[in-house]
């Protein structure tokens, strides 16, 4: 079986220094707060390259809270791509703001022409997703958030680590959020995320509102909500940290055999711009039998996944929106994604079954 994730694998490697530093958490009855959360908050500022780390809940509530800090003006329209995991989009309407989808590019990540044609006088703000590991076109963004006096946050779910023009993602917009889900490239043992900064004022918001408003032990400035990373997730987080790049690099190992095995026949491959540093949390091919495909490669005995399986505009969570999407690429393209075995798992030999299976995939159809 080759798997598209395979998390016990990678625990196995890590097995002594995930079971001290749990056994430890447990030990100090560090559960909620205290010195595990702090060092791993610190560690991943220091990683990311910007001043400010707070831990929160997961990816989801991290979006959330950092829209929350920047007091957009209720009402106001906020661009999110349409291809995204519905988060993105929910952190908007959860803030009494309105989404407004943008289409993706070529390489799937917010396309710049878009973002311009769906600017009106009410857009406040711009979520930009690194979808797939592979960061947006930040110079060209910022330069649109500018001239549009747009805030820009940076959902770095899938990003961890990757660069535009040698700057890691998360430290170009004013605010930025990754997510610690046991799946992605920095994954807990449950959920955990973690929200971004260089600004201290948004900092404090966010570490306010994320534990109940307050300022002291007792002191509720307002009222906020209960999300915070606990100690047992930080301290594995912080063992799987210094393991980051060496994984990444596995990962752009993994990417450049799929592109020289897969190339030259009858699926797109992912279109990798040249200033970026991608860090492949998916390997996301386009195909168009891909229901079939998907069956096949399960038959041999490959795991495979969708991502996204229904752009946002498509769903009935947005049926309410008044915004016409149907000739977005990323509307029409959906029903042909498919995402490819991923991880440091993975041996050359897999990717060359993979490979070689999708051929005879193919072979088969003609
Ligand atoms: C995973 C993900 C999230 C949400 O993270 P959770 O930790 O699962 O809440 C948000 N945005 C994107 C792009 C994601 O991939």
């Amino acid at each position: 079986m080759i798997k598209f994730l395979d998390l016990k694998k990678q625990y196995e490697s890590i097995q002594t220094q995930v079971d001290n530093a749990i056994r430890n958490v447990i030990m100090d009855s560090a559960f909620i707060g205290g010195k595990y959360v702090e060092r791993f908050e610190r560690e991943f500022a220091d990683y990311i390259g910007a001043h400010y780390c707070l831990g929160v809940a997961n990816g989801t509530d991290a979006l959330e809270i950092a829209l929350w800090s920047l007091n957009l003006p209720k009402g106001s329209e906020v661009l999110v791509p349409a291809n995204t995991f519905i988060a993105t989009a929910e952190a908007v309407s959860r803030n009494g703001l309105v989404v407004r989808f943008i289409d993706c590019g070529e390489d799937y990540t917010m396309d710049i022409a878009s973002l311009e044609a769906h600017m009106t006088p009410n857009t406040s703000a711009l979520i930009a997703v690194h979808l797939y590991g592979q960061a947006c076109n930040m110079h060209e963004i910022l330069e649109i958030a500018k001239t549009y006096r747009l805030k820009v946050i940076e959902d770095c779910a899938q990003a961890h680590g990757a660069t535009y023009k040698d700057q890691k993602v998360g430290t170009f917009g004013d605010i930025a959020t990754f997510s610690f889900y046991p799946g992605k490239n920095l994954g807990a043992y449950g959920d955990g995320g973690a929200i971004v900064t260089n600004d201290k004022s948004l900092f404090h918001k966010c570490q306010m509102y994320a534990n109940h408003g307050r300022s002291s032990q007792y002191g509720h400035e307002f009222e906020g909500i209960n999300s915070r990373l606990d100690g047992i997730q930080a301290a594995v987080l912080s063992v799987k940290l210094p393991y980051l790049d060496q994984w990444i690099k596995q990962r752009r190992t993994i990417a450049q055999t799929y592109m020289d095995a897969l190339k030259d026949i009858s699926i797109s491959l992912p279109l990798i711009k040249e200033n970026v540093g991608h860090v492949w949390h998916l390997f996301v091919i386009s195909a168009t039998k891909r229901d079939e495909l998907i069956t096949y490669l399960k038959e041999h005995n490959i795991q495979c996944g969708i991502h996204y399986h229904t752009a946002l505009p498509k769903l009935k969570a947005y049926e309410g929106i008044r915004q016409d999407c149907s000739h977005f690429k990323a509307c029409k393209e959906d029903k042909t994604l498919l995402s490819l075995p991923m991880g440091e798992h993975l041996e050359k030999k897999d990717i060359l079954c993979v490979a070689s299976t999708i051929k005879a995939f193919l072979h088969q159809g003609l």
